[in-house]
């Protein structure tokens, strides 16, 4: 009988317990496992060399889609078929005893091509080398993969690179193009794609585009040939491995040599190649083509039959174009096939330094706003000056005036004199011309003396007149020295009238000024009228007024002195002020007038004090150069 007593229990525990630690350490152990797993081992065949494009690109991109898509560790060796190059029998014997040395003991487990010479390669010599191992032919024109030589375990990711699109795509462009310079190198595998391309586009070209190769010429020549190409020409770079001299140069980016010489716009086939100085079109693209090549490698790696996997070839990608390619070459974007992608635009300023053009835009706006407020107080500034000036002449003008009507008595006197002359002249003249033989001579003098005293009358109502004009402030050349002259001849009857000994100390040589004649005239006469008043209370004898001219310095001066009571020193300064006057009938304008009429000429009055009593007024205008 079975008992399930206490005992059965603590088994039963124990079992379970050892169980499940069992079972733990079983999944560590498988997690361990992974963890551990030997890498996969990959083995890449590159065409030509490590640094020839567009292959070293294909690889490049591979290798990352792989660290993004393998499951698994993965353990890459990578090897160039350089002999292909020369595409002789011997190095290329040695390099297949170099890769089964590296290879015969620990196989990879997958082979990956890149282009044309290392799949012919791989297939030529897979029994020797990696007779059980899959292959996968990447990166090679669908053109050049013989499906004869294809065995259960290659698969095939190609490239559909076709001639006929890319050079239409010139002449969709360049419409008026003549000339293509093919550039294509002169190794075995370079002479098929010569013979292929002319081929290919005979019967698109036709006679209308001339193709240029330079295969069988050294890369020297053919630089110094696409500098000098002829108008309306173009450049398709499809690979220059080996020059016409058997040269290398697959490997020294040539494409960056023709880039900068060459006179025409350049296209090309693979977006390897487009980095500045290719206009661009349709070309294969090294990313998407990687994308595919990964997933082929991963599926592979995973154990999937090589000759179950069919992937359509890489096609042309978008065309692509570069924008400072279409406008060093004047090709309008109306021109590019629909769908196409420009690249390297530059930046408009706007785009590349917002702030900074924001910054320069309000500081210019704020400049223009400046100075659009300055030019507008300049504007009336110049309007108040203006009017100013014209209040001053309006002024000065009833203050001639008031002048001239302080003259009257000495203007009806100094007229007076010629009339009286004139009255007993024409008198006398009568007289002689009553007697029987008039004495001819004596009328002769006497006619002579009637035109002279007109003459002095005419001259009074000149002068009277020229002080009344009202005229605008008019700017002339004119010396101050026949000013004062003609000033002291115009005063000098009413000086006498008013029993003044007016007197002239005036310079001899000239003191050329420039400004308003008839205003610096009255300034002249503001200060005799008030020198004359000053002294109307001096017994005649003491009546002393001296007018005085000099040069000093670059200023010509002209001062008037009298003999009367002085100016108080603390009026000095105020006697100039409108409406100042001590006068009982005065005004206080006189020298309020005199000193707007001299500061307009850019000069200066003051009034002093004499030595020995009365007082001067001196005004300086600067001398014309
Ligand atoms: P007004 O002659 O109408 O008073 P002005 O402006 O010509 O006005 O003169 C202002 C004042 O300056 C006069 O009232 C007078 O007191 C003083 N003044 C002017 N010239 C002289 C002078 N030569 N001697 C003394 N005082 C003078």
């Amino acid at each position: 009988m079975i008992t399930f007593g206490k005992g059965w229990l603590r088994n039963c525990l124990l079992a379970a317990i050892s169980a499940t630690a069992w079972l733990g350490s079983a999944a560590a152990q498988s997690m361990d496992a992974d963890l551990h797993a030997l890498p996969k081992r990959l083995l890449l065949l590159q065409s030509y060399g490590q640094n020839f494009q567009p292959f070293a690109n294909w690889t490049t991109e591979v290798r990352s889609a792989l660290v993004r898509q393998s499951p698994w560790p993965l353990s890459i060796q990578e090897h160039y078929v350089e002999t292909a190059i020369s595409g002789g029998a011997a190095p290329e014997a040695r390099f297949v005893d170099y890769l089964s040395a590296l290879y015969q003991d620990a196989p990879p487990d997958l082979v990956v091509t890149f282009g044309a010479p290392a799949s012919r390669f791989v297939q030529k010599y897979r029994s020797l080398l990696f007779a059980d191992v899959p292959t996968l032919l990447a990166a090679v024109n669908v053109r050049r993969v013989d499906p004869s030589m294809l065995s259960a375990k290659d698969a095939v990711v190609g490239t559909l690179v076709e001639n006929v699109p890319l050079f239409e795509n010139i002449l969709r462009l360049l419409p008026q193009t003549e000339t293509i310079a093919v550039i294509i190198g002169n190794s075995p595998p370079e002479q098929y794609w010569v013979k292929e391309v002319q081929r290919q586009l005979r019967p698109l070209l036709g006679d209308k585009v001339a193709l240029r190769f330079y295969n069988e010429r050294r890369f020297g020549e053919m630089l110094e040939d696409l500098e000098h190409l002829p108008p309306r020409s173009a450049i398709y770079f499809q690979q220059m491995m080996v020059d016409g001299a058997g040269v290398v140069y697959g490997d020294k980016d040539p494409l960056k040599s023709i880039v900068a010489v060459a006179n025409a716009p350049i296209f090309t086939f693979d977006q390897s190649l487009f980095h500045g100085g290719v206009v661009g079109g349709p070309m294969t693209s090294p990313v998407d083509g990687a994308r595919s090549i990964a997933e082929v490698v991963v599926r592979m790696l995973g154990g999937e039959n090589p000759g179950d996997i069919h992937v359509p070839a890489i096609a042309f990608a978008q065309p692509k174009y570069d924008w400072r390619e279409l406008r060093r070459w004047g090709i309008s974007e109306s021109r590019l096939p629909p769908g196409s992608e420009v690249v390297f635009r530059q930046p408009t300023p706007w785009q590349a330094y917002p702030w900074q053009m924001a910054l320069i835009g309000a500081a210019v706006l704020l400049q223009g706003g400046l100075i659009a407020g300055l030019l507008r107080e300049r504007r009336r500034r110049h309007s108040a000056e203006t009017t100013a000036r014209q209040r001053m002449t309006e002024l000065a003008h009833t203050n001639r005036f008031s002048t001239a009507g302080e003259f009257s008595a000495s203007i009806a006197h100094e007229m007076n004199q010629p009339l009286g002359a004139i009255l007993s002249n024409a008198e006398a003249a009568q007289i002689i011309l009553k007697s029987p033989a008039p004495d001819l001579p004596a009328l002769k003098e006497i006619v002579d003396e009637i035109l002279h005293n007109d003459l002095r009358a005419s001259e009074v109502i000149r002068r009277i007149r020229s002080l009344l004009k009202k005229a605008p402030f008019e700017a002339s050349d004119f010396d101050l020295k026949d000013l004062a002259n003609e000033t002291l001849e115009f005063l000098s009857a009413l000086a006498r009238g008013r029993k003044v000994d007016l007197s002239g100390e005036i310079a001899s040589d000239p003191l050329p000024v420039r400004g308003d004649q008839v205003q610096m005239q009255q300034v002249f006469l503001n200060l005799v009228m008030n020198a004359i008043e000053a002294m109307k209370d001096l017994p005649s004898e003491r009546r002393s007024l001296i007018v005085r001219t000099s040069r000093e310095g670059g200023y010509a001066e002209f001062s008037v002195s009298d003999s009367g009571p002085g100016i108080s020193d603390d009026k000095l300064k105020q006697v100039f002020e409108p409406f100042f006057t001590t006068k009982d009938d005065g005004m206080g304008m006189g020298l309020s007038i005199a000193r707007t009429i001299v500061t307009a000429h850019d000069g200066q009055i003051v009034a002093k004090n004499r030595e020995g009593g009365g007082a001067t007024f001196c005004v300086s205008l600067p001398l014309r150069a």
